[in-house]
């Protein structure tokens, strides 16, 4: 940055004290500072007042428009907001990014000015990428469009696998950056990973430490194993046939496993009373132990069951894989560290149950939640007898309950949480991984000791304190893993999250590209980020590019999967500007987003100031100057919020450009309903508009329902064959059993119908039969219909499975 650079060439003097070429290089990169280590840690400290003070401004609602009614208050927030977008204007015109943030004759104001952060933070990311590579010698050229299974695992990138602690050390981190040759691990999976739109199951077929047995489908293999997928019939109907099947078991098959055990749980009089905190052992005089053999997994368990408490943490990946995978398991009893490779033993890692659910031995994490989603989600563990130390942080009121925190407050250890978020699916593992890791358990029963005996302290020796934590853990180890399903609402709940203002086309598009990438993650088994990230795909719906390339060009990077079915997702949005175009009355304040988001605009600001401090330097010194408030004395605050009680009663009810077609809109086509979602508050609006309209907006619907799911089968005109032998499929009176079925001759009693009482055939004649074709909407849609034709009350439990729309095998 031009100005930036004069400005700071006055500080950068201090340091110009010889002529080393090292140093004049350092001076160059940061200005002002040391070093870039320098730099970052200032950087970080600024950040973190940035946003401490942006969280501090008046929330979003009544607040905000409270506040905002005083004069003084809105100055000041433009003449802080302008400074604002002039030091990014520079800094994206330093990069070469468009740059209108400071033009206020765009109406579009703070949503453009939103991508066009977006897109500057994507270029210098990018950017500083490619420097990183070339510093490493690498030279990053174009890459062909190849299919997903050949790309080069992109690693997650961020600040905190960046940061170098020394200096000595910022090569290693580079290493880790580069580690390109990540192969898939599903690919190793012995059981395939289940990413179909159905509730899950827990995994456990084995019962440890049971004092309730394990319900008959557990223990079931045939019932356990046959998914509705590999029935060989259409989606639709292999789901409905194993509904049928699995409707005995539904209570057992959601129920969490270890309910019992954990509901009857006493906590131990030992765990209650005060300890003698036992110092861990140094790390370098401890024992580490690398676990990726079923031979040395048993060991450790017989090591484990013999223990009276041990320590676990657990890492985790989620770009590269729908659900997401765990990695690594680490455990640490008072004597070793064990670091379990999670991806090798995926399958065997459920006999470790025998230590983790024997109720005699206490299982200390730090801030278990996910991890115990995770366990169960990957591997069917579950635990009993847990002690969470982030709620004896929490319940102990300590400033911050974060395990850097709490190593620094009570073993003075300094750790950096910069592999949190490093690619754990790296093998092997690079030694610092393999080293942090291990500081995440190593510690943790010291802690456990010292929190214990803080919180009986803390209560006068009442164990009230510790007993709640106790209870808190033992709620967390209750915790259910809950599948992410993909319902006809789910993009309107991100949607709504985002509080933008779409048209009918936009949210038609955005509807359509929510669809394909919830089913195309899915299917490649990535996450929803990776196929196409939700900045993006507003940006797509947005701007509603007419051509293919129009596409290409709202997304920077273009991720792998939207450049190889551009072509479908333009025929979506192709169908989404044939929608109808609802025009809702305007209202000026109410469409103006310069004052209707206050959210998004606090939003906006943290974004913003993360790209300024990794930007310029400059830029901390002017924040420094900015923090003082605009105060307002209570009597101030009480006229005016008299005063606002006069304004139009009715302005909650004015539209804004917000519409969307409901549900009830949907499906019934003499419905006159249309939503309208103002901000967050979603109000109905009966709006009479002509039948003819109606009739229209339906039959467009419609068609769009219809392309979502033959886009695939347009291209491979192969729609109608397919219809004709679901339909024959469909005529019969009962449902063809599977060609595997038939082969496991064994268990007959698989194929007999279910008790008649508990089943009405469905009147097949009612329904539109190329809804068999197996695919998406077109399945939703009939069991929406098949629901109410059974009158079925709840749409949780085995209901739910009927919304699988995997395409069956062949669409893999
Ligand atoms: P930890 O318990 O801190 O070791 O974190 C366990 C896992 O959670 C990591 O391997 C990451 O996958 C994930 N994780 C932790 N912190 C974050 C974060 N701030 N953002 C996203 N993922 C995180
Ligand atoms: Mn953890
Ligand atoms: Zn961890």
């Amino acid at each position: 940055m031009d100005s930036s650079k004069s400005k700071d060439s006055t500080n950068s003097g201090l340091q110009e004290t010889n002529s080393d070429i090292n140093d004049e290089e350092k001076n160059d990169l940061c200005p002002g500072f040391k070093d870039a280590d320098a730099f970052v840690k200032y950087g970080l400290g600024a950040v973190l007042s940035a946003t401490k003070a942006s969280a501090g401004l008046p929330q979003t609602g009544d607040e905000y428009d409270f506040y905002r009614s005083f004069p003084g208050f809105q100055e000041f927030c433009e003449s802080q907001g302008d400074k604002l977008l002039h030091c990014m204007s520079q800094i994206m015109q330093h990069h070469g990014c468009r740059s209108r943030m400071r033009d206020r004759n765009k109406l579009t104001g703070l949503e453009e000015r939103f991508d066009l952060v977006v897109d500057s933070n994507d270029v210098i990311l990018e950017r500083v990428g490619i420097l990183l590579d070339e510093a490493d010698g690498v030279n990053r050229n174009q890459q062909p469009v190849m299919p997903a299974e050949f790309q080069p695992p992109k690693i997650v990138v961020s600040s905190w696998n960046r940061m170098g602690s020394s200096s000595g050390s910022r090569s290693e981190t580079f290493r880790l950056l580069q580690a390109k040759n990540i192969a898939r691990p599903q690919m190793k999976f012995k059981e395939k990973v289940d990413n179909s739109n159905t509730p899950f199951i827990p995994k456990i077929f084995i019962k440890p430490n049971a004092v309730k047995p394990l319900p008959s489908y557990f223990t079931n293999k045939q019932i356990r194993k046959e998914r509705p997928e590999d029935l060989d019939v259409p989606a639709a109907l292999a789901d409905f046939i194993h509904q049928q099947r699995t409707q005995e078991h539904v209570e057992d098959m959601f129920a969490h496993p270890y309910q019992y055990e954990l509901d009857h749980l006493t906590i131990q009089e030992s765990v209650l009373s005060k300890p003698e905190p036992q110092m861990y052992k140094p790390l370098t005089e401890t024992k580490c132990s690398f676990i990726d053999t079923l031979d040395d997994l048993v060991a450790l368990n017989e090591k484990l069951c013999k223990l009276s408490e041990f320590a676990v943490d657990l890492e985790h990946h989620s770009y590269r894989s729908f659900l997401g995978l765990t990695c690594l398991i680490q455990i640490s009893s008072r004597e070793e560290d064990f670091i379990i490779d999670a991806i090798e033993l995926r399958s065997e890692l459920y006999i470790l149950n025998e230590a983790f659910t024997d109720p005699a031995i206490v299982k200390v994490f730090h801030g278990a939640d996910s991890d115990i989603e995770w366990l169960q989600r990957d591997f069917g563990l579950y635990v009993v007898n847990l002690f969470d130390t982030h709620q004896a942080s929490r319940a102990l009121n300590l400033a911050r309950h974060s395990l850097d925190q709490l190593l620094k407050h009570f073993c003075n250890v300094n750790s950096e949480k910069r592999y949190q978020l490093a690619d754990w699916r790296i093998r092997p593992l690079p030694d610092e991984m393999v080293q942090y890791a291990r500081m995440d358990t190593h510690y943790l029963l010291y802690i456990y000791d010292c929190v214990r005996v803080q919180l009986l302290d803390f209560n006068h020796g009442q164990p009230g304190l510790l007993q709640s934590v106790w209870n808190k853990s033992k709620d967390i180890s209750l915790k259910k893993y809950t599948k992410p399903i993909f319902t006809e609402e789910s993009y309107l709940e991100l949607q709504r999250k985002q509080k933008r203002s779409f048209n009918t086309q936009q949210l038609t598009a955005f509807r359509l590209l929510f669809a394909w990438r919830d089913k195309l993650a899915r299917q490649e088994d990535e996450s929803t980020g990776f196929t196409l990230p939700t900045h993006m795909m507003n940006k797509i719906s947005e701007e509603l590019p007419k051509e293919p390339q129009g596409i290409i060009a709202c997304c920077n990077p273009v991720p792998p999967l939207v450049r190889q079915q551009v072509n479908e997702l333009h025929l979506l949005v192709q169908q989404a500007r044939e929608m109808p175009l609802l025009k809702v009355r305007k209202d000026g304040c109410q469409n103006d987003l310069q004052h209707c988001s206050p959210d998004g605009k606090l939003d906006t600001l943290i974004r913003l100031i993360i790209l300024l401090i990794l930007n310029s330097a400059s830029f901390l010194k002017e924040l420094e100057t900015q923090n003082d408030h605009e105060s307002l004395s209570v009597a101030q605050m009480k006229a005016r919020r008299i005063i606002e009680c006069f304004e139009n009663p009715f302005r909650m009810y004015l539209p804004s450009s917000d519409v969307h077609i409901s549900k009830n809109a949907k499906f019934d086509p003499s419905s006159k309903i249309f939503e309208v979602i103002k901000d967050n508050v979603s109000h109905c609006i009966i709006l009479l508009i002509s039948t003819e309209e109606r009739n229209q907006a339906k039959q467009s619907y419609q068609e769009s329902l219809q392309n979502v799911a033959t886009v695939r089968q347009q291209a491979a005109v192969s729609g109608g064959k397919k219809r004709e032998r679901v339909a024959s499929e469909v005529g019969e009176s009962t449902p063809k059993p599977s060609k595997k079925q038939m082969k496991s001759a064994e268990k007959p009693q698989k194929t007999e119908p279910p008790p008649k009482d508990s089943f009405k055939p469905f009147d097949y004649s009612q329904s539109d039969l190329k809804v068999f074709a197996g695919m998406y909407f077109d399945e939703l849609q009939f069991f929406t219909q098949q629901k109410t034709a059974r009158g079925q009350k709840s749409n949780s439990g085995a209901g739910n499975r009927s919304m699988s729309y995997m395409a069956g095998k062949s669409d893999r």
